[in-house]
């Protein structure tokens, strides 16, 4: 008999596996796949060295993943943004730095900055833990992502900006998702530019030797022989004394307690004794993971930074929406990684692995104006699409009205079953850092119920590690001071009836 049994061997599994173990707790991990880390994978190869084809970058405020990889010894490189970006929004591609793309009409760039403060201010009024309970929760909730993107953006430039932002954040299309989550997903990210950010933002490092070794040392320190691979769990049953969890092969282990950390969207495929109730149960069955190939592209030299590209690129036709440099940081093995999405990773799965290498480098070639794109040494992708036991990726994203129908079931233990996994967390829901938070969170609520720790400290909020950097994602007073193309037309419009009138009096 086992004290707790955890069901998924992914960051967030095994970070719940570490604190339980650290007070003295029995458990007992099982995993579906022949390997840790569920989502984040680092594919090892003489050709490339290493590369991440699953969660890769972390930044600043990301606290728990930051602190639990200094403990575990893994380090952190900076990604290179120290050129020059590109942005391909609506047939033109333009060079940029930071993270507003270069939109030259002063209008267009008016209307994009008014956009994004516009949701920055919205989002500062989300309830963080209970989006739900936001006073306009029912009206946000029920509009798609696309409707509220045609709400508040003027020009068809910042239009294609936001629906950029929606496939590279969420990997779906912007009539998918519902308003309110997309806010709220932005209010667990610190906002828009913390999310977008290279420097100072969600993509600032990566880690030495790849993003799996975090679940592969969680392992060690767990011990190897608690973490049971090739093992998936079909059958959870709940009876008054303990909990039997039955594996695929009909091994059945029993414990006290059992902490789920599979994602939402595959529960489904587990058998509940009694069955979930009736609100998890039909959670469940909403909330799909998102579409996502990832792609790693290698050459022979880093060419494009020696023209004064730093490799980082987004794209509104795609394929590739978003890119960025994934040269190791001693300069070795140069390289791009690039992230196909959405619709467009549902209709390339159809392509076979040549062609879609083939379109990959045919895009760098021509936004780039780089023919040597068109040239690579090696060519690596992941489609999460295919994965049984992900579903699809980066993570879980919820239609219209789903988070206010069902959203307080999210988190709520169903007796003796725990609920953890990224898309539980009320910070960085979606990365790594969430799903340690969602982890230590679940642990927290079971050593209560071993009447090991109250509840108080369950609720306590994650202490930033020393060497953290909680500088906000800085937003320049001029850019928060300028008016919405709105305004400017309404201004400009009494200003012109204004001066015709004087005009047509000065007449008189
Ligand atoms: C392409 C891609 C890019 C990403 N980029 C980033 C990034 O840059 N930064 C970032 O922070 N995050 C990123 N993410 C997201 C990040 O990887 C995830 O948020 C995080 O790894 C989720 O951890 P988890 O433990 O909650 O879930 P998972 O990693 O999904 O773990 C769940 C585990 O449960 C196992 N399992 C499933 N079914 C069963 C079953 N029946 N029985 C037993 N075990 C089961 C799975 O095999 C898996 O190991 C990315 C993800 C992908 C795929």
């Amino acid at each position: 008999m086992h004290d707790v049994i955890i069901l998924g061997a992914g960051i967030s599994g095994l970070s719940a596996a570490k604190l339980l173990c650290e007070q003295g707790i029995n458990v007992l991990v099982l995993e579906a796949r022949d390997r840790v880390g569920g989502r984040t994978c680092t594919l090892h190869d003489p050709q490339f060295g290493y590369t991440d084809v699953g969660g890769a970058y972390v930044g600043p405020t990301q606290n728990c993943i930051l602190r639990l990889a200094k403990e575990l010894g893994v380090e952190t490189y900076l990604v290179d943004d120290s050129q020059y970006s590109l942005a391909e929004i609506q047939g033109s591609v333009r060079r940029f730095s930071g993270v507003i793309p270069p939109i030259y009409n002063p209008i267009g760039l008016l209307d994009l900055n008014h956009a994004i403060r516009t949701i920055d201010k919205m989002v500062a009024e989300i309830p963080q833990e209970t989006p739900w309970k936001h006073s306009n929760a029912k009206q946000l909730d029920c509009m798609t992502a696309k409707e509220f993107i045609e709400k508040i953006a003027w020009a068809e430039s910042t239009r294609s900006f936001l629906n950029i932002f929606i496939r590279t954040v969420f990997c779906v299309e912007a009539h998918e998702i519902s308003a309110l989550s997309v806010l709220w997903a932005i209010k667990c990210g610190q906002g828009i530019d913390r999310i977008c950010n290279i420097a100072g933002g969600a993509q600032e490092r990566k880690f030495v030797g790849g993003a799996q070794m975090i679940s592969e040392r969680l392992a060690e320190r767990i011990g190897r022989d608690r973490v049971r691979l090739k093992s998936p769990v079909v059958r959870v049953e709940q009876e008054a004394e303990g909990v039997t969890v039955t594996s695929e092969g009909g091994e059945t282990f029993k414990g006290q307690f059992a902490i789920s950390a599979v994602p939402h969207a595959i529960l489904q495929r587990i058998h509940f004794h009694p069955p979930l109730p009736a609100m998890k149960g039909q959670l469940i069955q909403r909330m799909p993971m998102g579409s996502v190939i990832k792609t790693v592209t290698f050459y022979e030299r880093a060419f494009w930074k020696e023209r004064g590209f730093s490799g980082c690129s987004m794209s509104d036709t795609g394929p590739v929406d978003f890119s960025i440099d994934d040269t190791k940081p001693d300069g070795s093995h140069p390289a791009i990684m690039g992230f196909i999405q959405a619709d467009t990773a549902r209709r390339m799965s159809l392509d076979t692995l040549e062609r879609r290498k083939e379109y990959v480098c045919k895009h760098y070639a021509k936004i780039f104006k780089m023919k040597e794109f068109l040239e690579p040494q090696d060519y690596v992708e992941m489609n999460w699409m295919e994965e049984t036991y992900s579903g699809g990726c980066y993570s879980s994203s919820f239609g219209p009205g789903v988070l206010t129908s069902f959203g307080e079931a999210l988190r709520q233990p169903v007796d003796r079953i725990h609920f953890a996994g990224t898309e539980l967390a009320n910070e960085w829901a979606g990365y790594m850092d969430g799903a340690v938070q969602a982890g230590e969170r679940a642990a927290r609520e079971v050593l209560h119920k071993l009447g090991k720790t109250g509840p108080a400290e369950g609720l306590q909020p994650e202490l930033p590690p020393a060497n953290a950097s909680l500088a906000p994602a800085e937003t320049s007073w001029l850019l928060g001071a300028l008016p919405s193309v709105d305004t400017l037309l309404r201004f400009g419009g009494i200003a012109l009836a204004a001066g015709l009138a004087w005009l047509f009096q000065s007449k008189l």
